[in-house]
C-alpha cells in the first residue's frame, strides 16, 4: 500500500465527513477500508481460532486451502459463464443504447461487485481443486437464484437456506466447506473446525471492516447499536462475533422509525417492558436498556440503505449532545459508516440515472438480497419500478411478475411497458451476473 493510500486510511473518519452532504445531496461516497488489511483484520478478531492466516483463506487449520487471491483460471471460468456481450455493448455507449422503440439506459454501477466476484470465483477454484470431495457451502454463496442453481447442479451441497440438503453435524474430516461472502457464525466456524474439514473463506473484506469495528465496540465497553436486517447472514455473522467478548451487547435496528424509538428511550427511559418486547430478538442475551444504552458505537450491515445509516446516525447524535452536553457526548457515542463502497456506487448510480428520466427502472436481483432491495427502493421513489429477479418475471410486453417493496410475494401487474418510445432504466445488485442482465434486455427488445 502506498504511503498515500496509507494516511487516507487513517485519517478518514466519513461520517464526520459526509454528515452534512447528505442534507444537500441525498447521498454520499467514502471508501471503505482496503482488503489489504484483511489478514490483519483476521487476526485480531479471532485470534484463538486461527493458527495461521491467508488472505483468501480462513486458515482455521493447516488444511485449509492457501489462495492469497481466485486463480486467474478460475476468474476466468466464472467471468466466461457469466458474461454479457450485449451488456458490454451497451456500456461501451456511454450506457445507454437505442434498440428500435426502446433505450436502454444502464446503471453505471450494477451487477457483480468485488467481493461476490472473488467468492463465487474462490468457489469455481475450489470445484476444480478438490473434483473428488463433497463440497458444501454453510448457506446460499450469494443471494441470486441464477447462480446458487449453477453450483447445486456442480454437486455442491447446502447446509442452510432454501438449498440446505445437508447438516453440518454429518460432516467429515474429509469434506470441503465454502463460507460466503457475508461470512458465517462463530458457533458454525468452531464445528467446523473440531470437524475438521477444509475450509474456503470467501467473506468480503468489507463485511471484515464491520467486525472490526464493532470488535473494538466491545473493547471499550461500548455496546453495538447496528443498522441491519436481523434475519440477515450478514448480521448473524456480525452478531456472533460478540460471543468472543465477555460482558459485550448489541442492539439491531432495522430503520429510522426504530433509532427514534430507541432514542426516545434513551431521553425519557418510559415504558421498559415494552421496549425489551419490542426488541427482543434483537438484542444480546441480558441485554438491560438502561444499562446497556449508555454507551453506544454505530454499525451497519453492509449492504443498507446509506442515506438511512447516516440519517440513524446523525439522530443518536442529536439524541447523545442532548444527553450528555455538546461537549462530552463524544465520550459516550462512536460512529463509523460501514455501508461498503459497492452498495455505495450502486445507490448513487441510480440517482444518477433519474436524469434520464425513465418511464420504469427494472431492477434485478434476488428478493433476498438486501443490496437489491434498496436499490429497488431507490427507484421507486424515482419512477415506476419492478423488482424482478429472473428473465422468466417478464411474461411479455403486456405482463410482468415482480415482488413490490416491503411485500412478500410476487405480483403480477399489466400493462408494464408503455406504448411508443420507451425509456427503460436498468440496474442489478452487486449479487447479480451480467448474464441475467443481458437476458432480461434481450426479452425487453424482443417486444420492439
Ligand atoms: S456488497 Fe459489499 S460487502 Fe457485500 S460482497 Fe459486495 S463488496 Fe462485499
Amino acid at each position: 500500500m502506498s504511503a498515500a493510500r496509507k494516511n487516507k486510511t487513517k485519517s478518514h473518519n466519513p461520517h464526520k465527513a459526509e454528515c452534512i452532504a447528505i442534507k444537500h445531496e441525498g447521498f454520499h461516497v467514502w471508501r471503505c477500508a482496503p482488503d489489504t488489511t484483511r489478514a490483519d483484520t483476521m487476526q485480531k478478531l479471532m485470534p484463538k481460532r486461527v493458527e495461521k492466516t491467508f488472505q483468501g483463506s480462513i486458515g482455521l487449520n493447516s488444511r485449509s486451502l492457501k489462495v492469497p487471491a481466485p486463480q486467474k483460471e478460475s476468474r476466468r471460468q466464472s467471468q466466461n459463464i457469466y458474461h454479457s456481450q450485449l451488456v458490454e455493448d451497451i456500456k461501451s455507449e456511454n450506457f445507454s443504447k437505442q434498440f428500435g422503440r426502446y433505450t436502454i439506459h444502464l446503471t453505471r454501477s450494477l451487477g457483480f461487485c468485488y467481493g461476490v466476484d472473488r467468492a463465487v470465483a474462490l468457489a469455481y477454484e475450489a470445484c476444480q481443486k478438490y473434483p473428488k470431495k463433497n463440497i458444501y457451502l454453510t448457506t446460499e454463496i450469494i443471494h441470486n437464484p441464477t447462480v446458487n442453481q449453477n453450483f447445486k447442479d456442480m454437486g455442491i451441497r447446502f447446509l442452510s437456506g432454501p438449498h440446505q440438503s445437508a447438516e453440518i453435524n454429518d460432516l467429515t474430516k474429509d469434506d470441503v466447506v465454502i463460507v460466503p461472502a457475508f461470512g458465517t457464525t462463530i458457533r458454525d466456524l468452531n464445528v467446523l473446525h473440531n470437524i475438521g474439514c477444509t475450509l474456503i473463506d470467501t467473506i468480503c473484506g468489507s463485511v471484515m471492516v464491520v467486525w472490526k469495528r464493532i470488535e473494538k465496540y466491545a473493547r471499550n465497553g461500548f455496546t453495538s447499536v447496528i443498522h441491519g436486517k436481523r434475519d440477515h447472514e450478514e448480521i448473524q455473522a456480525t452478531v456472533s462475533q460478540m460471543t468472543q467478548h465477555k460482558n459485550a451487547h448489541y442492539l439491531i435496528i432495522k430503520d429510522l422509525n426504530e433509532a427514534m424509538t430507541v432514542c426516545n428511550y434513551i431521553l425519557r427511559k418510559k415504558n421498559k417492558k415494552m421496549f425489551i418486547k419490542k426488541f427482543k430478538s434483537c438484542t444480546s442475551a441480558d441485554f438491560d436498556p438502561d444499562k446497556h444504552l449508555e454507551k453506544i458505537g454505530l454499525a451497519n450491515q453492509t449492504t443498507m440503505l446509506s442515506k438511512e445509516s447516516l440519517e440513524i446516525g446523525e439522530l443518536f447524535k442529536v439524541c447523545f449532545k442532548e444527553k450528555y452536553g455538546p461537549k462530552t457526548y463524544k465520550n459516550y457515542l462512536m460512529t463509523f459508516d460501514t455501508i461498503c463502497q459497492a452498495t455505495q456506487e450502486r445507490q448513487d448510480s441510480i440517482v444518477a440515472l433519474k436524469q434520464k428520466k425513465p418511464a420504469c427502472i427494472i431492477v434485478i436481483g434476488g428478493y433476498n438480497s438486501s443490496n437489491t432491495t434498496q436499490l429497488h427502493k431507490i427507484a421507486s421513489s424515482c419512477t415506476q419500478s419492478y423488482h424482478i429477479n429472473l428473465v422468466d418475471c417478464i411474461i411479455n410486453n403486456k405482463k410482468i411478475r415482480h415482488k413490490p417493496y416491503n411485500k412478500k410475494e410476487e405480483i403480477m401487474t399489466s400493462n408494464w411497458l408503455p406504448d411508443g418510445p420507451v425509456s427503460i432504466g436498468i440496474t442489478a445488485g452487486a449479487s447479480t451476473p451480467n448474464k441475467v442482465i443481458g437476458d432480461v434486455i434481450e426479452r425487453i427488445i424482443s417486444f420492439r
